[in-house]
């Protein structure tokens, strides 16, 4: 009787169920600026330099090595921290280019592309009302990741126009509460790169705080002009504090892989596989066999900052007398390019219009930006083949 007194009726007489109430826990969450363009450049049939993604094919090899561990009936679960295979090869790579010995039975473990591995330490370390500083602009999973766990996502933008560190911001912002700083280098999407004396400085700040880092490096072997990748797991000071994660997506050509990884101390690696556990268990058992594999070879990653400087020199030669205005990108693969001598149209709209009346799909800065500030800058994605960097440069040319 009292359920129906609760209930509406629908037009044919039937009962409709009483409206389920929840309150969403990302209210302010829009579609990712990621699939909005992408999105565009299907509807437009538009150049696709938005997305960062290769749009060339991998290393055959290592498909090879895939559908090899396939057929050697490596197809059910893997252990959940990953085969132990690959994490001695993770561990031996940081210890080539790093000096630093992570255990890989302890202190290494394999996940859903580096979007897992930071959601992990999110999930496993912030508490309720908690603050996490995150550089902005910064990539946009790792906000709502703090607000899901209840923490209070704390922007510290990085200065105008050459996205320095602002010091002092952090420096005030680093309390009691201040549960985590998170940090990417080299950064998208700016493509600036961290000196040592920076990461110096860091660990200056971060000494005597019970404040974790976790450091964003996915484009770890995309550093240009001599520059050299000063990884956290390098600063002893910080690694003892920091969860560090690393995409293959990014490095090996295949982001729709998903495989990844993340590195700590082994009381912080305990925390985060208690999450992973429950939260997929273990990731793609034949792509880690292959990726043990192909690992050995340190060639494979070693000559991506060649490969990709190649290709940011070549974009760049390409729209040498356009109107944009550029810093070229010390890492990633991503070039910003400032347009406000062209226009004062704000970037979204500029973005919005490139893509539909010249067929190219780019991304607007500000999505990135605390309060959506507006540098009037786009990222483009030079991770593409010579022919559609010319195609990008062409169009890029007649603005
Ligand atoms: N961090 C940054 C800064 C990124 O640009 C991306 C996008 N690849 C990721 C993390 C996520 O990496 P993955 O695709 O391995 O999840
Ligand atoms: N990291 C990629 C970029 O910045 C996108 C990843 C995604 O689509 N979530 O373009």
């Amino acid at each position: 009787m009292g359920r129906q007194n609760f209930s509406e009726l629908h037009a044919n007489g039937s009962l409709m169920a009483t409206p389920i109430s929840y309150s969403s826990k990302l209210p302010g969450e829009q579609a990712s600026i990621f699939s909005v363009m992408a999105q565009k450049a299907r509807k437009y049939k538009a150049l696709d330099v938005s997305q960062g993604y290769p749009d060339f094919e991998m290393d055959p090899d290592l498909q090879n090595l895939v559908t090899g561990a396939m057929q050697q009936g490596k197809n059910q679960y893997a252990p959940l921290e990953g085969l132990a295979a690959l994490r001695e090869q993770i561990s031996l790579k940081i210890q080539l280019l790093h000096k630093k010995t992570y255990d890989y039975l302890s202190e290494v473990t394999v996940t859903n592309g580096a979007t897992q591995a930071l959601f992990l330490a999110i999930t496993a370390f912030v508490r309720p009302g908690e603050k996490v500083l995150i550089l902005k602009p910064a990539y946009d999973s790792y906000e709502p990741a703090v607000t899901i766990s209840g923490g209070i996502p704390v922007p510290i933008p990085l200065k105008d126009p050459e996205y320095e560190i602002n010091w002092e911001a952090l420096e005030e912002n680093l309390g009691p509460d201040t549960r985590m700083i998170i940090i990417n280098n080299p950064h998208n999407p700016s493509g600036r790169v961290w000196s040592r004396e920076e990461m110096n400085k860091l660990a200056g700040l971060l000494q005597d705080t019970q404040t974790l880092l976790l450091s964003d490096e996915v484009y770890e072997h995309l550093v240009f002009d001599g520059r050299t990748h000063i990884s956290v797991s390098a600063v002893s000071q910080l690694a003892e504090r920091a969860i560090v994660c690393a995409s293959f997506g990014k490095i090996f050509h295949n982001t729709g892989w998903k495989m990844g990884y993340c590195v700590a101390p082994r009381e912080l690696m305990k925390e985060i596989q208690k999450i992973h556990q429950i939260n997929v268990f273990c990731v793609h058992h034949p792509t880690q066999s292959a990726l043990a594999e192909y690992l050995k070879e340190p060639r494979h990653y070693l000559e991506l900052s060649h490969f990709y400087q190649t290709k940011r020199d070549y974009f760049l030669r390409l729209i040498r007398n356009s109107r944009f205005q550029w810093t070229p990108a010390q890492g990633t693969y991503f070039q910003l390019l400032s347009y406000h001598s062209i226009t004062d149209q704000p970037d979204v709209e500029y973005a919005e219009w490139l893509v539909r009346e010249h067929r190219i799909s780019t991304i607007p800065v500000s999505v990135f930006n605390h309060n959506r500030k507006d540098w009037k800058q786009l990222r483009i994605c030079f991770a593409k083949k010579d022919e559609t960097l010319e195609q990008a440069a062409e169009v890029i040319n007649k603005l």
